[in-house]
């Protein structure tokens, strides 16, 4: 996985870690919320602009919108991508998208440590 596309993976988990705590209202400490909203921020300053657009249309849609592939299909959507895009994403850890639901893909042995798959 490339570095545009792991600061992606992250500010993706720290949204989600967002979302979670808020459903806890009260419970969570405002401390944490806003420690947690500055590392988001700080996230959102790393990643190109071209890319924070895509992720951030992504995102109205998807809670996942990065996703491994497994047996040449989307992870995202269950549908088959093409093989020659199978082949450059097991081969290359450039940025592709999936052709029909559009999330971002990456090979699984691409995955950061950080990644538990099955
Ligand atoms: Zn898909």
């Amino acid at each position: 996985m490339n570095k545009d596309l792991d600061l992606v993976l992250r500010l993706e988990g720290l949204v989600l870690l967002r979302r979670g705590l808020a459903c806890m209202g009260p419970y969570v400490e405002r401390a944490a919320l806003d420690f947690l909203e500055e590392q988001i921020d700080r996230l959102r300053r790393s990643v190109s602009g071209d890319l924070l657009s895509q992720y951030d249309r992504l995102a109205r849609k998807y809670t996942n919108t990065i996703v491994p592939v497994s047996e040449n299909t989307c992870q995202g959507c269950d549908r088959r991508i093409p093989p020659r895009l199978a082949r450059l994403l097991e081969s290359t850890t450039q940025t592709f998208q999936c052709p029909h639901c559009g999330r971002f893909l990456f090979a699984k042995h691409h995955a950061p440590a950080y990644v538990p798959l099955t």
